[in-house]
């Protein structure tokens, strides 16, 4: 493929809901710009963007997909982004690689969780942002329903470009609105120009007038004028509409079926007209040793490229996709990777259509661009000259709140589970990985079972290791619940070297927090000072792995009150065998309590969910600390919950609000568990020790 200048590229992210039809509409176009003979379909698994095993059996985008779409001398880098809240981090990775947003929305389902979410994350970037209404040939397509919701949601920037002709199975064309024109598709992709339907103007002047009123309110000068003559001049609604959606004030409807590709070769005109180039983009903000600067699209500029996504592949290996700021990413030459500080070699350049690489001369400025092999390279890295390292600011991703405890499955795996596991984490930012030295469990985090799942499906195809996956464990402590003695005695006198030790101790609990208190009152050498450490060590140590259900014991008070030694037979292990004894013995009289973790919960949501909400802390054993509204419809809720409650709180507020609500979780302190709940994690122990002892 050819080198193209920045005036000529357009980088454009497709979002929206799974199931709107993204990955169709991104064959259509490859399909309209002759780039591919025929249209694969996604349930055939044939189409060029869903190529990953993953996608074909779940038949939605898992991950991030492009292909560069050639269209009247400009190629257009089509971003297809998944389209489900399990995968946000590759979305959130692929705004900033991109210049525009088209939020596809079917006009069968309307406006879904994901298409609001799409379309805040465009603003947060102040991007601009065009609406595909797609299926309009499906069974109950509803246009009119779906633009009246789409002004619903997002407010009078809405702006109807386009109407369809004919509806369902006849939808068969579009209307121009700007324009007065109309096109149909009698055959193939590429429309024919025909007379405007007379019976649209039913339709059309309703539209029409949504139209013009967003392109007053896009503009200052425009709406005074607008206000006093209650319309528009025909050269300022065309001229007002391209500005104000070039200036992200106005979100154009563009109309279409992807599946028949009808609208699609319009939809590739007007990317090329009328969406931004990347030398149209305000330059970027990037920060290095001599403090914040600016990058503006110059290809003679120094060197600035953001990683936005990393694919490990078995058979071509690492994958590296990036968009250049400034400068030109060149074949055969070094970079600097600023964000791991080290050096990278690059090899052949090429551009992804697909699965497929194509090789490319080079990647200037304002383009975007891959490469295989980088060996330091992890999404979200900025790639620049050693020179003048910089880099651009971090994105803020979700955190990951699911967690899964895993295992191979096989002995003798854990080497290359490790590898795996470093690799997916440097793919994916919202996916991380974690060592719980005190469960000893390996856990991974991420956004929801779709998101964990997909991982370790990865694990097992990519780097051939099969895992076993459970919930990780809570971390439980145990404490003593009242004060007691106890006697430690390991005495074996029998042939060849004895060993002897014998301490009393005293036990008592401690307020939350205070942790652990050793007092030596050992009176006239009962246990000589060089035993006295032992002693302790041996009641440390069995302290940590717990009596009674395996977790660490916690806020003890113990006093050493007496022994006796052996001037022979007495031992450093001898005394830790005598304490450790001693200990299990006093807390067995004073009794053991279990403390469980209690996280401090903030949720976030539309009010008319506040009554689920509460409900469901309060069933969950939730203490509402405070109720407040924070302006947009929202209102916060703040709790303290057990830890054990809401170890799967994204699944389950995901399904309360159907995605429309947000929450942090943090460690707060550890409470008593209810009796009934302590016995069941103490038997649960129980049994996978005796399994243990069984193998
Ligand atoms: P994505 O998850 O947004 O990428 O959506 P897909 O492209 O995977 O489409 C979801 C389903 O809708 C698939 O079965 C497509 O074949 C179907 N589909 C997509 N676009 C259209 C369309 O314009 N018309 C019809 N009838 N079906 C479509």
């Amino acid at each position: 493929m050819n080198t193209y200048e920045a005036r000529n590229v357009r980088n454009v992210l497709l979002a929206g809901h799974g199931g709107a039809g993204k990955t169709t509409l991104l064959e259509a176009m490859l399909f309209a710009s002759g780039r591919i003979t025929r249209m694969g379909t996604v349930e055939d698994g044939t189409t060029v963007s869903d190529h990953d095993p993953d996608e074909q059996k779940r038949q939605i985008s898992v991950s991030l997909a492009m292909a560069p779409v050639e269209w009247k001398g400009v190629k257009i880098n089509v971003l297809d982004a998944p389209g489900t809240a399990d995968f946000v981090g590759d979305l959130r990775m692929a705004v900033r690689a991109a210049d525009a947003v088209i939020i596809v929305v079917s006009a069968v389902d309307g406006v879904e969780v994901q298409t609001e979410y799409a379309w805040e994350l465009a603003v947060e970037e102040g991007l601009p942002r065009a609406i595909f209404v797609n299926k309009l040939d499906r069974e109950r397509a509803d246009f009119q329903a779906t633009l009246d919701q789409l002004v619903a949601t997002f407010g009078t920037q809405v702006a109807p470009f386009e109407l369809p002709i004919g509806a369902e199975h006849a939808f068969e064309g579009v209307a121009d609105l700007l324009h007065e024109t109309a096109d149909r598709y009698p055959s193939g992709p590429i429309a024919q120009e025909s007379p405007w339907p007379e019976e649209l103007h039913a339709v059309a002047d309703p539209a029409r007038e949504k139209l013009i009123e967003a392109v007053a309110e896009s503009d200052d000068a425009l709406i005074e004028r607008y206000l006093e003559e209650g319309t528009l001049p025909e050269d300022d609604i065309v001229r007002g509409a391209k500005e104000g959606f070039a200036r992200a004030r106005l979100a154009p409807v563009i109309v279409g079926s992807a599946a028949r590709a009808i609208g699609v070769d319009r939809l590739l005109d007007f990317i090329v007209e009328e969406f931004p180039s990347p030398l149209e983009r305000p330059p970027i903000r990037v920060t290095g040793p001599n403090g914040d600067e600016e990058r503006a699209c110059d290809p003679d500029g120094p060197l600035t490229a953001y990683v936005f996504k990393t694919v490990s592949d078995p058979f071509v290996g690492h994958i590296t996709m990036f968009r250049v700021f400034s400068g030109r990413m060149r074949p055969d030459s070094s970079v600097h990777d600023a964000t791991q500080g080290a050096d990278e070699r690059i090899g052949q350049l090429f551009t992804l259509v697909g699965k497929e690489h194509e090789p490319v001369p080079e990647v200037p400025a304002g383009d975007i661009g891959a490469v295989a092999k980088l060996q330091h390279a992890r999404t979200g890295d900025t790639l620049c000259t050693k020179d003048r390292p910089v880099q651009l600011p971090p994105i803020e991703l979700p955190e990951p709140l699911l967690a899964y405890a895993i295992a191979p499955k096989t002995k003798g795996d854990e080497d290359k589970l490790a590898t795996g596991l470093a690799r997916l984490r440097d793919e994916d930012p919202s996916f991380r990985v974690a060592r719980n030295e005190e469960t000893h469990e390996t856990v991974i985090y991420g956004m929801g079972e779709a998101h964990l799942g997909v991982q370790i499906e990865r694990l097992q195809r990519k780097f051939g290791v099969a895992v076993d996956h459970r919930p990780a464990k809570i971390a439980y402590r145990e404490t003593l619940r009242g004060k007691a003695k106890g006697h430690g005695r390991h005495v074996k006198q029998t042939g060849g070297h004895g060993q002897y030790a014998i301490c009393d101790i005293e036990v008592e609990p401690l307020p939350r927090g205070e942790g652990f208190v050793f007092e030596d009152k050992i009176f006239g050498g009962a246990i000589p000072q060089q035993f006295i450490p032992s002693v302790e060590k041996g009641i440390v140590r069995t302290m940590a792995e717990g009596v009674i259900s395996g977790n660490p014991m916690v806020d003890v008070k113990v006093t050493l009150v007496d022994g006796k030694f052996h001037s022979v037979d007495s031992s450093d292990m001898a005394f830790q065998i005598a304490g450790s004894l001693a200990l299990k013995e006093a807390a067995e009289a004073a009794g053991v309590v279990l403390l469980e973790p209690i996280v401090r919960l903030s949720v976030v949501v539309p009010e008319q969910f506040t009554g689920d909400v509460m409900g469901d802390l309060n069933a969950k054993r939730g203490k509402i600390q405070g109720m407040e509204p924070i302006g947009g419809g929202k209102q916060r809720i703040d709790a303290l919950v057990p830890q054990a409650e809401v170890a799967r709180y994204v699944i389950d507020l995901r399904s309360m609000t159907g995605g429309r609500g947000a929450f942090t979780m943090t460690f707060s302190h550890y409470e008593e568990m209810p009796a009934h709940l302590a016995e069941k994690v103490i038997a649960e122990y129980r049994q996978a020790r005796e399994e243990a002892q069984k193998r």
